[in-house]
């Protein structure tokens, strides 16, 4: 065992017998200060003051920028598929859920290093991030560090260095909760503490002597080249730096270069003495052998400065990070491009990678077998397990043959429960936000009369697609934009099916419509929420936060909301839109109340706007016709081409296709009645919050929402009296919230009357 083997072992050893009292000794021997326990954690006065506005700072905070888009962009995500035998399998990444990051003292305290270590580990999701740092004499922790932990809002910062940090991390200690992954680079004492503390704790890697290989040609610039050189030998006398060249000239131009830069840089001693130990300055005869020398090296960071880096790159295996072309400096991705500058230093670029978010978290298979397939192969996983001696294991496929049953649904549908219809009695329905009026008998009989002209025994395919290109020429939209089905549900349905799956995230509001959820889990699709503000309206930064966390294969906004009525600027749904389209995900907007709200609300240019919005509508509510079931939706030409692969030939019927026409052309009933029922909902809005705890929510619709104390009570009273509202379950905050519709005049009378009555 070396020395200093042995004297972490002992360092390891005295930290897990005494715990803080050891770091505390430690702390003395090795950096010169006497802490007390308490002064051990820096204190949230510390980490929560102002950051003083600087040029650093502000370069700093661009960094930050730069490298936390990078790291979202990297981060990876389950994924899921199905094999032609209905198994599903798939990987699920998880974070880890605490980690600690070291972050050495000294000159070599790197606010960089900070933020190439806390960033991915943000971004992962790990719940904890404990940064550990030694502190100077002055006991105090190197101040640029701190700024770096203010700036990235890190919450847990200690003063502690050393092995012993190493070792408060991996074993815990009063002050210093343990972690799962240690994170960072620091000197020998700490890689060793690492190396003896892996499988107690994780540990990233191993931080040796860094490395930079410069590859030049003719089209090089020799000053930058040997610029990039001088760059890496000044952090350390351990660097290697190597410069291969295409030829002696070029060779000689930068060696040039590089002693008329050594005789201005301030770190003069330490960048000969590297250079001197090892630096390397070489002529390869091709492409393939500067390759050749390059794999055999396996540097952490790569330039190549030829003519065309691109057709080179192929040729090499091994290096942490590549530099492509002479305008791209180590320098900038040291500090500011946005990938990782924490890399596999002496020569561990054979086998190790840059660190990234995927380091931060852990992969866990996933598989989903159908008991067809689990019967299927059952004999043969029968046969290997007998081969190895293992008859429990043949024992658990066994039984599974031996049941019997009728023919199954997937397994992603066997636990859902069906959505419930309830029917309810009552004179007065205002709990299905439907249209009191019924269509007019004209419009029924033109209807009929219609299709008394056209044969039923015909498949007809031109009468549904005149009545789709009408939609599209009233939205101003191409032909092809529109899509029709029975409801407004049924298109929603498609668009689970083309959009959501196994392995997908689909981001709803809650509260929201009920059926989203529902199909999110039939499609077997990850389900994220996220919820509307106090008062219920959208939450707009929320949402979007939520996008940026989340990156959904597809967003629901319900415009105006069920059961709410909330609206949202179009300012703000264009944003979202935008951020969603960021990562390759679809924004429906379920637009079935749409008629209702403000004109300032109309989305229909945006379809224009946006490859990846799609507006449902419905013929349900402002249309009076949710007993014919007719709802559409509006998409760019492209999308609604995919989502017709889900359309099954002449979906259409004759009779909602005749409808549909009948009800364009006499739109300006509807649009009247719209206006009339927006009135209606005011007038209840008014009354209802004048009655005492009532408390009334805005609303765009023809509908809306009111809060009482006891909402159940309010429910079953109302309907003693024969009027039906909509009680709000599934969400606990709409749990003595009831939502109403406008009805008729005499019907809204009737329901104010009553709820006065119940409210006494
Ligand atoms: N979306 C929302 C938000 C709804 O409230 C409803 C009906 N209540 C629908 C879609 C479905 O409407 P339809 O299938 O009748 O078109």
């Amino acid at each position: 065992m070396s020395d200093i083997a042995k004297s972490v072992a002992e360092i390891i050893a005295d930290v897990r017998a005494r715990g803080d009292q050891a770091l505390l000794d430690y702390t003395e021997r090795w950096d010169g200060v006497r802490l007390d326990s308490g002064g051990l954690r820096v204190g949230a006065d510390v980490l929560e003051a102002e950051v003083e506005e600087s040029d650093f700072s502000r370069a700093f905070a661009r960094a930050v920028d730069r490298i936390g888009k990078f790291h979202s962009r990297v981060k990876p995500r389950t994924s899921l598929y199905e094999d032609d035998e209905g198994v599903l399998m798939g990987m699920r990444w998880t974070p880890i859920r605490s980690v600690g990051l070291y972050v050495p003292g000294g000159k070599a305290a790197y606010p960089s290093t900070l933020a190439m270590t806390a960033l991915p580990a943000r971004i992962a999701g790990v719940e904890r991030i404990v940064v550990v740092s030694p502190p100077g004499s002055d006991g105090e922790i190197s101040p640029q560090v701190l700024m770096a932990a203010r700036m990235l809002g890190l919450e847990e910062v200690y003063r502690v260095g050393g092995a012993q940090a190493i070792a408060a991390l991996a074993i815990g200690t009063d002050s210093i909760p343990k972690v799962d992954k240690i994170f960072g680079p620091g000197n020998a004492f700490v890689a060793e503490a690492k190396l003896q503390l892996f499988g107690e704790v994780g540990i990233d890697m191993l931080a040796g002597p860094s490395e930079l290989v410069v590859y030049a040609d003719e089209t090089a610039d020799p000053r930058w080249a040997a610029a990039d050189l001088l760059a890496q030998a000044e952090h350390d006398e351990s660097t290697r730096v190597t410069l291969l060249a295409s030829g002696q000239g070029v060779l000689e131009a930068v060696r040039k270069c590089v002693a008329e830069l050594l005789e201005e840089s301030p770190r003069r001693e330490t960048i000969e003495i590297s250079l001197e130990r090892n630096g390397s300055f070489e002529v390869v005869a091709d492409p393939r052998s500067a390759a050749a020398r390059i794999d055999e090296i396996a540097p952490e960071h790569l330039a190549i400065q030829v003519a065309n880096p691109f057709s080179f790159l192929p040729l090499v295996r091994n290096a942490g990070a590549i530099f492509l072309g002479k305008e791209s400096p180590v320098a900038i991705g040291d500090y500011f491009a946005g990938p990782n500058h924490v890399l596999p230093t002496g020569g561990t670029a054979r086998f190790a990678s840059c660190l990234s978010v995927e380091d931060f978290m852990k992969r866990s298979n996933l598989v989903r077998m159908s008991l067809d397939f689990t019967r299927d192969s059952s004999r043969d996983v029968e046969e290997l397990a007998l081969g190895e001696g293992l008859p429990a294991h043949a024992t658990s496929v066994a039984l599974r043959r031996q049941e019997t049953g009728k023919a199954r649904v997937r397994g992603g549908l066997q636990g859902v429960t069906p959505y419930l219809l309830v029917e309810e009695e009552g004179e007065t329905k205002l709990n299905q936000n439907e249209s009191p009026w019924d269509i007019p008998g004209e419009l029924k009989d033109e209807v009929s009369r219609r299709l008394k002209d056209i044969p039923w025994n015909r498949y007809h395919q031109s009468i549904p697609q005149a009545f789709l290109d009408r939609i599209a020429a009233d939205a101003d939209l191409p032909t092809g934009s529109v899509l029709a089905a029975s409801g407004s549900n049924l298109i929603l349905q498609w668009i689970f099916e083309a959009y959501a799956g196994p392995g997908r995230s689909i981001l709803v509001p809650s509260p929201s419509f009920s059926l989203y959820p529902l199909w999110a889990q039939v499609t077997e699709s990850r389900l994220e929420t996220v919820q509307l503000a106090e008062d219920l309206s959208y939450d707009a930064d929320a949402i979007l936060a939520a996008i940026r966390g989340g990156r959904p294969d597809m967003m629901v906004l319900c415009l105006p909301n069920n059961p709410t009525g909330s609206e949202l600027e179009t300012e703000k749904t264009r944003e979202i839109a935008a951020a969603v389209g960021e990562y390759g995900g679809l924004l429906v907007i379920d637009e079935a109340y749409r008629e209702f709200s403000a004109e300032s609300f109309d989305r229909t240019a945006l379809v224009k706007e946006f490859d990846n919005l799609v507006l449902v509508r419905t013929c349900s509510k402002a249309f009076s016709a949710a007993g014919m079931r007719l709802g559409y939706l509006l998409a760019p030409v492209a999308l609604a081409t995919e989502l017709s692969k889900l359309v099954p030939p002449f979906h259409l019927g004759l009779f909602t296709a005749v409808l549909g026409d009948v009800l364009w052309e006499n739109r300006t009933i509807f649009d009247e009645r719209a206006v009339k029922l927006n009135a209606q909902r005011r007038r209840m809005q008014e009354e209802a919050e004048k009655i005492s705890g009532v408390k009334v929510f805005p609303s765009e619709a023809n509908f809306f929402l009111f809060e009482v104390a006891d909402a159940g009570r309010v429910h079953d009273e109302l309907k003693k009296r024969g009027i039906l509202i909509r009680r709000q379950g599934g969400s606990e905050r709409l749990e003595n919230c009831l939502r109403v519709n406008a009805g008729t005049i005499e019907e809204n009378d009737g329901f104010l009357d009553a709820l006065r009555e119940i409210q006494g």
